[in-house]
């Protein structure tokens, strides 16, 4: 039974925590993701322990597999967890790479338009310190065979330590400094929910040197992906050094890993107007995912190879290419049409395509790649990424950790569709549920 005094009482209450939530919030209204504004609270711990996970999940003897029966993997109790010499090392890398992103030539790039009305300049020479770097370890490690860059297989978990140690101080004084003032905030992070807050990122875009070295697009290019590339060549080094030879298997994952680094890196320009770089804050988010999940993780199929070397048969060979080129043909023609359209309507390569006039202004294309499903671009990079851990799977289907990559991919675009659907509803209102009754599924056609 209700008792109108209390339910007044309770509503008054409710009133209050929302009021003190909006005065700690100029935003007002937000939209929780991530499992509410406590879940970040617990993906800081699960994340790193994911990392480890996949060390205990494969090694030398065994590895976890689901199918046709599950057997766990012996977790190795002799794994080194930390080291001195892997910190050092860690720090030299960040610290080394952040002085030649200083000293080093770049150009010079505008960003997009702060919410605040200005706009910030970046340095730009991403790929300059990847030919260096990975012309460097490509030179001493396999022409002079100075450098072991086996090592970096042998000091993986405590590197991975490193990692994690680095990017939650980090962060932790990236929550700290923002509270200074006269700072831009992004408004995802900053709710006044600390945990929410901490890993969202209060402020939009700190930088150190007098606002000269941009720490998030630093992170978000710099060590994380040319040490994920370093990574997958250690793995390379590691192979040869114990079976006397480098597996094709091998040397496809490294092929199309680097060449999508590479990419990343040549056009880092690109960077400036992605979500991460416009809206999001830098927090622990970011610095980890940055710093040790993408270098740690995505090498998970290259340091399985190191343990379970394995060479493709020719079948095998073209099976992965055809893959990886089925992939590409979406994810390059879905995207492609998209930008081509966006940039000119009237392009002959696009002009025919069918499309829904919005209320907004824009027109949304129902026909062609984007008439199959709405996301149909995040479909061929996911078949991309399967491609990525075929080669080291492909012998061993049922072991889990290869394929790790296309497993956490596929969650993370479902998650990244989720989003952009909720915002592509609010800019474009009922339009937008015209267009999904036109085109009526999210990723993959007849299935999802
Ligand atoms: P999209 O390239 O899919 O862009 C989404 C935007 O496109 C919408 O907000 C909307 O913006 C516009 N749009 C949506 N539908 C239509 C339509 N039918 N016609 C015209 N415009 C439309 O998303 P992302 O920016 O997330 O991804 C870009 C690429 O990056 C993808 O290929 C993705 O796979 C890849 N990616 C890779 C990641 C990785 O970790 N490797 C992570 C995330 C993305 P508007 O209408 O305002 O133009």
């Amino acid at each position: 039974m209700y008792d109108n005094d209390n339910r007044a009482a309770i509503i008054t209450s409710s009133e209050k925590t929302m009021i003190n939530k909006a005065a700690k919030n100029p935003n007002k209204e937000h939209h929780f993701e991530f499992f509410g504004p406590h879940g970040p609270a617990l993906l800081v711990f699960v994340l790193p322990a994911v990392c480890y996970a996949l060390i205990w999940g494969c090694n030398k003897d065994s590895c976890l597999q689901l199918w046709p029966d599950l057997k766990l993997p012996t977790i190795d109790n002799n794994i080194q967890y930390y080291s001195q010499d892997a910190l050092i090392t860690y720090l030299a890398w960040f610290f080394g790479l952040a002085l030649l992103h200083v000293v080093v030539p770049g150009q010079r790039a505008n960003g997009v338009l702060l919410p605040d009305g200005k706009r910030l300049v970046y340095k730009l020479n991403a790929f300059r310190l990847f030919v260096l770097v990975y012309g460097a370890a490509l030179y001493f490690g396999f022409y002079t065979r100075q450098l072991d860059l086996g090592w970096l297989y042998d000091q993986f978990a405590p590197l991975l330590t490193a990692a994690i140690i680095f990017s939650t101080a980090l962060s932790l004084y990236l929550y700290s400094s923002s509270f200074l003032k006269g700072l831009l905030l992004s408004s995802h992070g900053n709710t006044g929910y600390p945990a929410y807050d901490f890993w969202m990122g209060r402020e939009l875009n700190p930088r150190l040197l007098g606002g000269r070295f941009d720490l998030k697009e630093f992170c978000e290019l710099y060590p994380g992906m040319i040490g994920w590339a370093l990574i997958n060549l250690g793995m390379a080094h590691k192979q040869l050094a114990v079976h006397g030879s480098i597996s094709n298997s091998m040397m496809l994952v490294n092929a199309f890993q680097l060449y999508y680094i590479v990419d990343a890196l040549w056009c880092e320009r690109a960077i400036l107007t992605t979500m991460d770089i416009t809206t999001d804050g830098f927090g622990f988010m970011l610095a980890f995912g940055d710093l040790a999940w993408v270098p740690f993780t995505f090498t998970s199929a290259a340091r399985y190879l190191v343990d379970h070397p394995q060479n493709l048969s020719p079948a095998g060979l073209v099976l992965v290419l055809a893959v990886k080129a089925l992939g590409y043909y979406i994810f390059r023609g879905a995207n492609s049409q998209k930008d081509m359209f966006r940039s000119n309507p009237n392009d002959p390569r696009v002009a025919h395509l069918r499309t829904l006039k919005t209320e907004r202004g824009t027109s949304l294309i129902v026909s062609g790649w984007w008439g199959t499903a709405r996301h149909i671009n995040y479909f061929g990079d996911w078949i991309m990424g399967v491609a990525w851990c075929m080669p080291a799977g492909l012998a061993g289907l049922s072991a889990v950790v290869p394929y790790f990559y296309c497993i956490y991919f596929a969650s993370l675009l479902i998650h990244r569709e989720r989003r952009d659907e909720y915002a592509c509803r609010l800019k474009y209102g009922k339009d937008w549920d015209k267009y999904c009754a036109l085109v009526r599924y999210r990723i993959v056609p007849y299935i999802y």
